[in-house]
């Protein structure tokens, strides 16, 4: 081992990666001057309307978009806010921010008014492009200035978008592409801001740059790597969420990139998914472990012809192996790749072919470390890097970590550290074979089927309840869910609060992902003499609750 340390590299070479180009750039190079791509291909495939828009559709209209939103006053570097699910209008909408120089903050549509209001004020959002349905969480913002875009749902013709003080879509579909100026795009502008609590506290604005989308991208489908690349002739399903960096930067921009078709789902049903697959001769299939969990208790696959699927991809979150075992037996040509990764970090970790053949890993594995990286595993408590096969906090370096974190420097070097290495707070190691095996996870971060539930965003919910005194929110182990958050409550003196009541105060202000399962009450919260919630005493305190 080098004599700096234990450093873990991939077995791959690094390639030289053209991360000084916009993003947009990079991600149509293929389709540009002296590019190999077919512009008459596929690039994006509505799974909803069947609707199907080429690589000169989506750079013609996304462009066309940009333009729109200049006119409206859209600058380089200016916040838009995409809350809208998956569609084509979210893609378009992000390609044409980008083309900007502007940066999109992406959030979950399904956030109530108050989650909403957060991020749109902590980010300084100057438009949000949603859809009508969701308009009625935006009155607020809009009377504060907000300009707010409207997708056409189709199913409302009495009342046109412009009358509730609304841009319709349309009309910004409907600017010249010769009034797009172009910005000088630095490789270090944001250019996708999403909200990630990281290893602690509440959700922040995570700046992930040009360079830094651009390197995880080509660190992914970039050069050498045949079974597992993406290729222009595959079809890559998309219904995990694009407002989550997995899909935005794995599925979206990578298919972008490579010329790959991406199958647009807005939201996961098991038997319409499958009719997808089958319909459209689906090559690759992105997942969850909760999706595979469906896949593989349903009598229905079996009616269906999934042979097309070639491939397999899970991430963010932990799957089971005995999961990934099952579910390959539902998918007879497909191999199973896994990913890990982290809003903050990009892809940290995925499956690698390697002079292997036929493709196996290890089931548990999270893939080994991406090329163009290195990965540490350090001591929790000395911060020695650790060789092979001991556990420690897995650190990662790379032009693919974001810049920072919206003006929260002090969150950033609690995450970056001084020489340029990101603490992901997951615990595990690596084996003999260079796979990562995730084992743990120190941070306070809980995962509902993959999505972020903040404790810090919970605590100070229940805090602000005048019979609350203290409170304090740790992750309980779900066999569906993966986890879901519960509570520990100290009541006011002579309070009478109940169980119900705690969760109907916190539970209507958030999305249905971080409602509070169970409440406990207690004396006191343990905390550290630094003041810091001791976590672990929950989480064993539950343990016995729960087994009594
Ligand atoms: P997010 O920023 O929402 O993508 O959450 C990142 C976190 O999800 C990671 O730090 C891990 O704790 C967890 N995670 C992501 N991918 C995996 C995986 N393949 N296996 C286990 N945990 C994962």
């Amino acid at each position: 081992e080098p004599s700096h340390g234990f450093i873990f590299r991939s077995k791959l070479p690094d390639i030289s990666i053209p991360n000084h180009l916009p993003l947009t750039d990079y991600v149509f190079q293929k389709f540009s001057g002296d590019g190999d791509g077919d512009s008459t291909s596929t690039c994006l495939i509505d799974g909803a309307t069947g609707r199907v828009l080429t690589y000169a559709d989506v750079q013609t209209n996304s462009r066309r978009i940009a333009a729109g939103m200049h006119r409206l006053g859209i600058r380089h570097g200016d916040v838009v806010m995409l809350l809208l699910p998956n569609s084509l209008e979210f893609s378009l909408s992000f390609l044409a921010v980008a083309y900007l120089g502007a940066v999109s903050t992406t959030a979950n549509p399904f956030y109530t008014q108050l989650e909403i209001a957060k991020q749109a004020k902590a980010s300084a959002a100057k438009m949000i492009i949603t859809k009508k349905c969701y308009v009625e969480k935006l009155t607020d913002l809009k009377n504060d200035g907000v300009m707010i875009v409207c997708v056409d749902d189709g199913d409302d013709d009495v009342v046109s978008s412009t009358d509730d003080g609304c841009v319709s879509f349309t009309e910004l579909t409907q600017a010249d592409e010769k009034e797009l100026p172009k910005p000088e795009i630095s490789p270090e502008d944001t250019v996708a801001l999403p909200y990630s609590s990281g290893t602690t506290g509440l959700p922040k604005g995570v700046m992930i740059t040009h360079k830094g989308l651009v390197t995880s991208i080509a660190q992914k489908v970039d050069g050498e790597n045949p079974n597992l690349n993406y290729t222009a002739s595959d079809v890559i399903l998309c219904f995990l969420p694009m407002f989550h960096i997995y899909a935005l930067d794995a599925l979206m921009l990578s298919a972008m990139r490579t010329g790959a078709a991406l199958l647009i789902v807005p939201r996961f049903e098991l038997n319409l998914v499958m009719e997808l697959i089958q319909r459209y001769k689906v090559t690759v299939v992105p997942v969850a472990p909760p999706v595979v969990l469906a896949f593989v208790k349903s009598p229905e696959t079996e009616r269906y012809d999934l042979s097309s699927v070639r491939m397999m991809l899970s991430g963010a979150a932990t799957l089971k192996k005995e999961l990934e075992d099952a579910v390959g037996l539902k998918f007879p040509n497909a191999i199973f790749g896994q990913g890990y990764g982290m809003t903050e970090s990009g892809t940290v970790a995925k499956s690698l072919a390697f002079a292997k053949n036929p493709f196996k890993t290890k089931s548990g594995a999270c893939g080994t470390v991406i090329r163009n990286a290195e990965m540490k595993i350090v001591d929790t408590i000395t911060g020695i890097s650790l060789p092979r096969n001991q556990s420690g906090e897995i650190c990662i370096r790379g032009d693919q970590l974001m810049k920072g974190y919206l003006n929260d420097p002090e969150a950033t070097s609690g995450t970056i550290d001084k020489d340029g290495w990101l603490h992901t707070g997951d615990i595990g190691f690596v084996d003999d074979d260079d796979e990562i095996f995730i084992v743990d996870r120190l941070k306070e971060l809980i995962k509902f089927k993959g999505y972020q539930v903040a404790p810090a965003e919970l605590e100070a919910l229940l805090i602000s309840h005048p019979d609350i005194d203290d409170a304090a929110v740790v992750g309980m182990k779900d066999e569906v869910a993966d986890e879901v958050p519960v509570a520990f409550v100290v009541r006011s003196e002579g309070s009478q609060l109940t169980e119900d009541d705690v969760k109907s105060y916190v539970n209507k202000q958030v999305v249905h992902y971080k409602r509070i399962k169970m409440v406990f009450f207690i004396e006191a919260i343990p905390k550290a003499v630094s003041g810091k919630i001791l976590r672990k005493d929950l989480r064993s305190k539950l343990e016995t609750e729960c087994s009594k």
